[in-house]
């Protein structure tokens, strides 16, 4: 059979092939997130909250994204080879430490890359001290904290998904923060932080949360998270959340460094 001689049967034809597309575009399925909970430093006790929490995030993204954990060696090597990172989307350092012994570390960042996305939180920055092309995609380096402290997070950006859900402009919060060293606010756009250093007070623009582009790839990172209770915090939540669809790029949000002056940290 012709559709010369059935114009009709063709249109038909057509009409179906595109609405089975367009059907197709509104079933996206959801993105995939590796959650990434080993150490070989200090281990969080928060690390259960945290697992606990991104699982909820998932269910609460109602099909945006799934989770799944890489706990152990044995999962960083089966789930973080080249191959097998091709089945991810992003990645999610939960309160890692130290040198992950992952397949291939310099594949890993080429994946970051080639457009995919990297979440850090807390310690994440304690991680892979010594290997600069990480400490440069995530934009700062854990060097030391201080006893843990009431601080107030001022909001640097309340457009940005990781951001918007703050109703005030500043609010406190007590947890163990994070000082660092190799980070530039001219290489980040900056999400939170605050603007007195956490032990000393001295007078600065110290950073909390930042976000940035590594070439095609989202990274977001927040230094919050080594309290139990402020992984089970719905601010928290609802940050983390939106620094993952951000990162997975499923939520748009401005990624550029703030156009101005700014004081660099003094840590
Ligand atoms: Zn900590």
């Amino acid at each position: 059979m012709s559709y010369k001689f059935f114009p009709a049967l063709a249109l038909t034809a057509l009409l179906g092939a595109f609405s089975t597309v367009l059907s197709n575009a509104e079933a996206k399925p959801p993105k995939r997130v590796l959650v990434v909970t080993v150490t070989k430093g200090f281990r969080h006790g928060s690390i259960p909250v945290a697992e606990a929490t991104t699982k909820a995030l998932a269910d609460e993204s109602k099909g945006k994204f799934t989770v799944d954990y890489a706990r152990t060696d044995e999962e960083l090597q089966s789930k973080m080879s080249p191959a097998a990172l091709k089945g991810y989307d992003a990645v999610f350092f939960a309160n890692t430490t130290g040198d992950l012994p992952i397949p291939d570390r310099d594949a890993f960042l080429a994946w970051v890359r080639a457009g995919h996305g990297f979440i850090g939180a807390h310690s994440a920055s304690d991680t892979f001290h010594g290997y600069q092309p990480y400490i440069a995609m995530l934009g700062g380096e854990f060097r030391t904290h201080g006893p843990q402290v009431t601080v107030t997070c001022v909001v640097e950006d309340a457009k940005h998904p990781a951001t918007k859900s703050f109703e005030q402009n500043t609010f406190d919060v007590y947890e163990e923060i994070y000082e660092f060293k190799n980070f530039d606010w001219n290489r980040v756009h900056g999400l939170l932080r605050m603007n007195a250093h956490p032990q000393t007070k001295a007078p600065g623009e110290y950073p909390l949360a930042w976000c940035r582009r590594e070439e095609k790839g989202r990274v977001f990172y927040t230094a919050l998270g080594h309290r139990d209770e402020v992984w089970q915090s719905p601010w928290f939540r609802k940050h983390l959340m939106g620094g993952i669809l951000w990162a997975l790029g499923s939520e748009k949000g401005d990624d550029k460094p703030q156009q101005r002056e700014r004081s660099t940290p003094r840590f």
